[in-house]
């Protein structure tokens, strides 16, 4: 069984209702999910026309689910019992393949009969007895799945609820891990985005994606698009493995589409997820051991960024879990990877390799991105005076990276008093912004978030600082060519823009993931095209 990519068809009018399915057909769908309840002035001739009219249309016949959702339960129009009733009837004389009726009224004895008998003369079609929680997980998920099936063994279970936070989804995954029949079950919202994407790993009967943005029928809903370019849907089945970026918002990150883009360069059977973990240390902690523990779901490895970056710091240590010691010395990890999904307590088994470790992977990727430009080793920046523009997390990683190679820096910073704490620690100067306009530096590097999109008429650099023996690095990539790095080519100086070390940083990753070679160009192309979109 193969899960099938369905896309509801939610239109108020037949001409509509037409435009959408020819949409979906030509993105790609493999099901097409009739919601007739959007349907205004709802007749069975009109789901009659249109069955007959998704029949013709395409090169091969698409399989068809027929729904007219209760109002109580998603609906859009309010149609009584009865027409709802008779509109799933007329769909199986017309050919549906299936038809998704409400368990809660299913079992109302004057609306199963005719459904059973409408069934029982078109023994090929199926019957989808569906329940929803629009605001929560089910009270017992696998006591309503049972009574599904008690009540009509022969159907497709669907069992849809919201999840307030991504935690909320492994229900849903236990379900269908332990169920091996035909089903549907996912989670609603951004935090249940992922229960659609792996739908198919856990061999879900459908999963539902909308044809673009605005035809979405329910929160978390991806497009056809989405789920094949970027979640690699055609590649995905029960043997692929997981990884994922953890952040608080998740939605912008690029990760995915480098990631998932090199994955599927190299054929490989992996998927990277945007994982949204809401809260704290406990949330977090909570979301590794939901994953750790369950093995089956072959979670690998982790991008982690703001805002979780020191508590996978500390549950890789509270774990046992080999830390690198230049992350240790930053006090922040980006990268977990967990090869063996051991339970939390025996995740070090006491051999030479963890099967838990944690690095830092942005202040290598920092120097590698000054090295490759300048055409240096590291050792060439020792003794280099750098002032570094900014004193939060990415200027900790750089100011880490770099003066362990020894180079001479000054941390300037809004903030003083954060210059300073970050300058005690590591040995070196500090002072106000104020103070660029004297500065000395053979490297400007910046760490702070000025020139970042919207914003990108702003530099942290007064542009009579810059001169034509300086090299300027600019951490920020959207955009990826700065006002600073403008005004420092005008200079005469050399750059060095954000995209370079993200693009190492996502090579690196990938080499701790995959153990292989990520593609530069590749990687690169991807980020560019994705902020070229917006
Ligand atoms: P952070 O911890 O929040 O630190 C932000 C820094 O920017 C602080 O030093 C802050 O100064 C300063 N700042 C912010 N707005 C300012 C303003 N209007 N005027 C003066 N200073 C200002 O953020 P982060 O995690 O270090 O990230 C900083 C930037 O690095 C991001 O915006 C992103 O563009 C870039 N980045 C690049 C990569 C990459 O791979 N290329 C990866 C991650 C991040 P105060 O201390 O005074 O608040």
């Amino acid at each position: 069984m193969e899960t099938k990519l369905a896309v509801p068809i939610a239109a108020k009018d037949l001409d509509q209702a037409r435009q959408q399915v020819k949409a979906a057909i030509s993105a790609g769908a493999e099901l097409l999910e009739l919601r007739t309840d959007y349907l205004v002035n709802l007749s069975v001739e009109m789901v009659k026309n249109l069955i007959a009219y998704v029949k013709s249309a395409g090169d091969k016949q698409l399989p068809i689910i027929v729904t007219c959702r209760d109002q109580q339960q998603g609906g859009v129009m309010d149609y009584g019992q009865q027409l709802r009733v008779e509109v799933l009837v007329c769909a199986l004389k017309a050919g549906a393949e299936f038809i998704d009726f409400e368990y809660d009224n299913f079992l109302i004895a004057e609306s199963q009969e005719p459904i059973k008998q409408a069934l029982s003369q078109n023994p090929q079609a199926r019957l989808i007895l569906s329940a929803h929680n629009f605001e929560t997980k089910f009270p017992d998920i696998s006591k309503l799945h049972r009574d599904i099936l008690n009540v009509c063994p022969e159907t497709i279970p669907k069992l849809v609820y919201a999840a307030n936070h991504i935690n909320d989804c492994f229900e849903a995954f236990d379900l269908l891990h332990q169920n091996k029949g035909e089903r549907i079950v996912f989670c609603m919202g951004e935090a249940g985005l992922i229960s659609r994407i792996i739908a198919k790993k856990l061999n879900s009967f459908v999963t539902f994606a909308s044809i673009d943005d605005q035809s979405a029928t329910a929160p978390g809903q991806l497009t056809i698009e989405q789920f094949r370019k970027l979640f690699r849907s055609d590649c995905i089945n029960t043997d692929t493995e997981l990884f994922g970026v953890i952040a608080n918002p998740v939605g912008h990150s690029l990760s995915p589409a480098i990631h998932n883009a090199c994955f599927g360069e190299k054929q490989m059977n992996k998927l990277y997820l945007p994982l949204l973990v809401e809260g704290g240390r406990q949330e977090f902690d909570s979301f590794l051991h939901n994953v750790i523990e369950r093995k089956w779901l072959n979670f690998i490895g982790f991008s982690i960024t703001i805002p979780h970056k020191q508590s996978a710091l500390e549950f890789a240590r509270a774990n046992g879990g080999f830390v690198e010691p230049l992350a240790e010395k930053i006090g922040a990890v980006n990268t977990l990877v967990c090869r063996v999904g051991s339970p939390p307590n025996k995740i070090n088994n006491g051999g030479a390799s963890p099967t838990l470790q944690a690095y830092n992977t942005d202040y290598s990727a920092a120097l590698d991105a000054i090295t490759s430009t300048l055409g240096i080793e590291r050792d060439g920046l020792r003794g280099l005076s750098v002032a570094v523009v900014g004193a939060g997390g990415v200027a900790r990683a750089i100011v880490a990276g770099l003066s362990d190679v020894g180079a001479k820096i000054r941390i300037y910073n809004r903030t003083v008093e954060k210059a300073e704490k970050l300058a005690v620690e590591f040995n070196c100067d500090f002072a106000p912004l104020d103070d660029l306009m004297d500065m000395n530096a053979k490297l400007v590097v910046n760490c702070t978030s000025i020139g970042m999109h919207p914003n990108v008429n702003t530099s942290p650099v007064p542009q009579e600082c810059l001169k034509s023996d300086m090299a300027v690095f600019d951490t920020v990539y959207n955009p990826a060519e700065t006002l600073l790095l403008k005004q420092a080519q005008q200079a005469g100086a050399k750059s060095i823009d954000g995209v370079s070390m993200f693009v190492n940083q996502g090579l690196a990753q990938f080499k701790l993931f995959t153990k292989t070679d990520g593609n530069a160009e590749l990687m690169r192309k991807t980020i560019v095209d994705c902020l070229s979109k917006g």
